[in-house]
């Protein structure tokens, strides 16, 4: 064995107050792991775990802290820089440019304790060449499931990102050509969004070509996941056999909100997964409030649209709150850093799950083993089990009970390795 004596006697050990797994089990307190090779071969009690007699050791002791499994954000898009930028302009930039986009924001999410994703939507080859690079070495970032680029009728939303396909031929060879690429699931714009030749209200795609994208996706083995801004878009999804709902909004082609039971009868007949998307519609709030409170008094209309926008994040709330109480599987996607939602920041959208309904623990659980279930990722991230990657987040205090303790990052590990942040 010449390759390996550098390391299979070498062992790394992480000590705490306590350990939470990701999927809910009560914390261990005075915890360790045991990392070799970049997996997790022991978790238990400090006094259980202990590296063979004779083994290289690095203890690393956090302390009054928490171990956990990296965070996985179900929902991200790399090119956007999450400054307001508004997407229509994104999308004229160069592949170049995303790309560096992209490589930021990789490293900025990997810092923040996110150690998983799922990309949802990006221009052109960018995610591809992002994966390779970092599987090259050339760049940082979490582990990540692609669509490469979003599904989208001609003029649809995200329409500048290249995923143009109408009717079910269409649709059918776009699904085809996406996973010749390396999709691991398929993204679908099932109605209008922010994209300015769109209309949120209105739904997109018919029945018949979501079937196809559904089937052939499947077909495939790859799971499939919609954009719904508004209900007969959730319908059709429905109709359509789609395994999970972006933003699931219920408003009709006129924009009124009425919260629909049987649309979530329907979504938990399907098991479908439900991705609410609440912090991003919180942070453009933020950012127009401020605008309007520099610009005075004389904003009338202004100060409408932040009303408007102000209700419909309360429609949203309570609706999620509502599904949650239902049943519903609720999934923890940031969508950041679209429009004003910064890169990093994946803990606001857990703490908005929790503000929606769900208790503490649970919304914790949504951010790791919850969302990694969500993306079909459930078997190698949110979960802390012996023989899995090290991808490890060590926090300060107990965000068991207070969620804000997540933003206390103290390391990342990746594959069993601290990542270097630059800070301390
Ligand atoms: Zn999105």
């Amino acid at each position: 064995m010449a390759s390996t004596p550098s390391t299979e006697n070498r062992y790394t050990l992480l000590t705490a107050s306590r350990l939470l797994d990701g999927q809910g089990n009560p914390a261990i307190e005075d915890a360790a792991v045991l990392i070799h090779e970049g997996r997790m071969e022991l978790i238990g009690s400090r006094s259980e775990v202990r590296a063979p007699d004779g083994a290289e050791v690095t203890v690393v002791d956090y302390g009054d802290a928490s171990i956990l499994p990296g965070m996985v954000d179900a929902h991200t898009h790399l090119v956007s820089p999450g400054d307001g930028t508004p997407s229509d302009v994104i999308g004229q930039e160069s592949d170049d440019i995303l790309l560096m986009q992209a490589i930021k924001n990789a490293r900025t999410i990997l810092h923040s304790g996110v150690t998983s994703i799922r990309e949802n939507g990006a221009k052109n080859h960018v995610t591809f060449s992002l994966r390779e690079g970092i599987d090259r070495g050339l760049a940082v970032g979490p582990k990540m499931t692609l669509c490469g680029r979003p599904v989208t009728i001609t003029g649809g939303h995200m329409w500048y990102f290249g995923g143009e396909a109408d009717g079910t031929e269409g649709v059918r060879k776009q699904v085809r050509q996406l996973i010749k690429e390396g999709a691991d699931y398929i993204k679908i714009v099932a109605t209008g969004g922010s994209t300015i030749t769109s209309n949120p209200l209105l739904p997109s795609y018919s029945v018949a070509e979501l079937r196809v994208a559904t089937d052939e996706a499947h077909r495939f083995g790859k799971l499939t996941a919609a954009h719904c801004a508004s209900a007969q878009g959730v319908q059709n999804c429905l109709d359509a056999e789609v395994d999970m709902i972006v933003h699931c909004v219920f408003e009709d082609s006129e924009g009124r909100y009425e919260y629909r039971p049987d649309l979530v009868d329907r979504l938990l007949e399907a098991d479908a997964w439900v991705n609410p998307t609440l912090y991003v519609v919180q942070a453009g709030i933020e950012r127009l409030s401020e605008r309007v409170e520099s610009a005075g008094e004389d904003t009338p209309v202004m100060q409408e649209a932040l009303d408007q926008r102000r209700r419909g994040l309360d429609n949203r709330m309570e609706a999620c709150g509502k599904m949650m109480e239902a049943g519903v599987k609720m999934t923890a996607g940031s969508d950041s850093p679209w429009g004003d939602y910064a890169p990093g920041e994946f803990v606001n959208e857990v703490l908005m799950l929790a503000g929606a309904g769900l208790s503490t623990p649970e919304a914790l659980t949504s951010g790791m083993s919850g969302a990694a279930d969500s993306i079909g990722m459930g078997n190698i991230s949110g979960r802390l089990v012996t023989g899995r990657s090290a991808d490890i987040l060590v926090v300060g205090g107990n965000p068991s009970r207070d969620l804000k303790a997540l933003w206390d990052v103290i390391d990342v590990y990746q594959d069993g390795v601290r990542v270097e942040r630059g800070v301390i």
